[in-house]
């Protein structure tokens, strides 16, 4: 028998460096936690390695982007581990779960036991093998989960400024890889199944503004095909990539971002299953009460929705992790998880974030030629999604807070109209909400406030439908009574 921890985090990425953290805030004392990962190195902010890290000039590297610095928290190297009292185990397969007995047996023969586990095995990539594709196991092909591939990659664009690639797959993994290649010197051919890029989220309009962009840039797209074998040369690389109709595309190097798999195996057939992950509760409890499961791999209760989602994201990793930490340390306050979906993605000088939900009609507001446009969702007479493209750190939060809002819109062509300044405008009753809930002392004053309110709405002709008019009130309500207030 091995050692024993009070708990122990199966799986060291992202979710795993966000546990660790919150552990330590909630002041576990050394020695209760280990943390066991296959990878070398400490936990790590997985986004980063298909941007900063890809770059030509500039890259960045560990230590820089260890978890959490993408929320501006502290940065957690091994030594931080160490100082708290954390046993962290690199380079460490975990090969069994037996969660009858609450033990994990490692590469390393080592059987270790817990009190608690918290899964956080994240994902695999999806291999072309997988797919029947012969000779997908060339040197020259990549893909890209950890930094392991990161380094390869880099490697081998380095040494073929000039040269041709191939990337295979339109999700955001392949446009941002397509990207680096590009900004390192390297034709890009991006081919794909789906009729645009990002199709998981892009409509046919959002999706042409970044191909157009790309194709500034020279990138060449292939739409509505897959590959069918790769030609090798005597040395066995990839010399090219033969589509379903014949066409052959020369590549000096081969770039597959065609999905991924949640990293369940260990746990099949000893917890529940559900949509390929782990199905947890609003405390990220899965069908065994000594075990947790957060990040890609587990399946929540998506609370606004009412259904569950297994979602691939960091935002949902940090979250999830920090929730299930408190879920275990303070059961008694802890509530149910209660999500907005948010995910974004950078490249060459663009950004854009999402948050929400694409159900519904998409509506496309601002500027597609100055680069900084958006759009909404809206599903049943409701604003359920909301993205935008170069937008400033106060318009994100704006479209946060209006996707978990979810306000009733009447007029949909006036909320394409208002674009951005509705989310805006929303917000900032919003952050007014606690002063209107508390500032009416009586009914007779919140009934004059609201005529108030209604009087300027009916002058100002900023009207769009419910949503807008509740925002719009509220903020001037909010107004009035901070000079009400002021006059004192
Ligand atoms: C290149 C890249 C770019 C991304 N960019 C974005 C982005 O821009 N925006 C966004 O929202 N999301 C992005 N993501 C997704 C985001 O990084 C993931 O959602 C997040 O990392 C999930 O965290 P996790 O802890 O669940 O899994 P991971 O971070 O994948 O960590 C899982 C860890 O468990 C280890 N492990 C698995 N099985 C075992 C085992 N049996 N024994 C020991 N260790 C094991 C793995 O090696 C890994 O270290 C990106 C992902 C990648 C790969």
């Amino acid at each position: 028998m091995g050692r024993s921890f009070r708990f122990v985090i199966l799986g060291g990425g992202v979710s795993a460096g966000y546990a660790a953290l919150e552990f330590v805030r909630l002041g576990i004392p050394a020695g209760d936690l280990c943390i066991i990962t296959d990878e070398a190195v400490a936990p790590y902010e997985r986004p980063a390695l298909s941007k900063g890290f890809l770059l030509p000039e500039g890259a960045v590297r560990l230590p820089a982007f260890h978890t959490c610095v993408g929320v501006g928290a502290e940065r957690l190297t091994a030594r931080w581990y160490k100082e708290h009292g954390i046993e962290l185990l690199l380079n460490t397969q975990v090969v069994s779960v037996d969660l009858k007995r609450q033990t994990l047996l490692t590469s390393a023969k080592e059987t270790i036991a817990y009190l608690t586990l918290i899964v956080a095995t994240g994902a695999r990539v999806l291999r072309l093998e997988e797919f029947g594709v012969t000779g997908a196991d060339a040197r020259n092909i990549f893909y890209l989960r950890n930094l392991h591939d990161a380094t390869k990659l880099v490697e081998a664009m380095q040494s073929c400024s000039g040269g041709k690639a191939v990337v295979i797959g339109g999700g955001y993994i392949g446009m941002e890889c397509a990207a680096a290649l590009v900004s390192n010197g390297v034709h890009v051919t991006m081919v794909f199944p789906e009729s645009h890029c990002i199709a998981r989220l892009f409509t046919p309009q959002i999706a042409t503004f970044y191909e157009d962009y790309y194709t500034r840039r020279g990138v060449v797209f292939v739409k509505g095909t897959v590959m069918s074998t790769f030609e090798s040369d005597i040395d066995g690389k990839v010399a090219a990539v033969v589509l379903k109709d014949g066409t052959r595309l020369p590549a000096d190097l081969v770039v597959v971002g065609v999905g991924i798999r949640p990293n369940t195996t260990l746990l099949e057939g000893q917890l529940t299953m559900e949509k390929g992950g782990i199905k947890v509760n609003g405390k990220m409890r899965t069908s065994n009460s000594t075990v947790y499961a957060v990040g890609d791999v587990a399946a929540f209760p998506l609370k606004m929705y009412g259904d569950v989602r297994r979602l691939e994201h960091v935002d949902h990793a940090r979250k999830s992790a920090a929730h299930a930490v408190e879920s275990i340390m303070h059961p008694e306050r802890a509530k149910d998880y209660d999500y907005l979906p948010y995910f974004y993605s950078r490249v060459f000088s663009l950004s854009w974030q999402f948050f929400g939900d694409n159900s519904g009609e998409c509506l496309l507001f601002g500027d597609l030629k100055s680069e900084k446009f958006g759009a909404y969702w809206v599903d049943r007479g409701r604003l359920v999604g909301a993205f935008l493209e170069g937008g400033s750190k106060s318009e994100y939060a704006a479209l946060a807070v209006v996707a978990r809002k979810r306000p009733m819109v009447e007029d949909v062509q006036l909320l394409a109209g208002q674009g951005i300044k509705f989310a805006l405008a929303l917000c900032e009753a919003t952050s007014s909400d606690s002063l209107v809930s508390t500032m009416a002392a009586t009914d007779d004053e919140r009934g004059a406030m609201a005529a108030v309110a209604s009087d300027l709405l009916q002058h100002s002709g900023f009207k769009v439908g419910a949503g807008i008019v509740v925002a719009v009130a509220v903020s001037w309500v909010a107004y009035w009574y901070g000079r009400k207030k002021w006059r004192k």
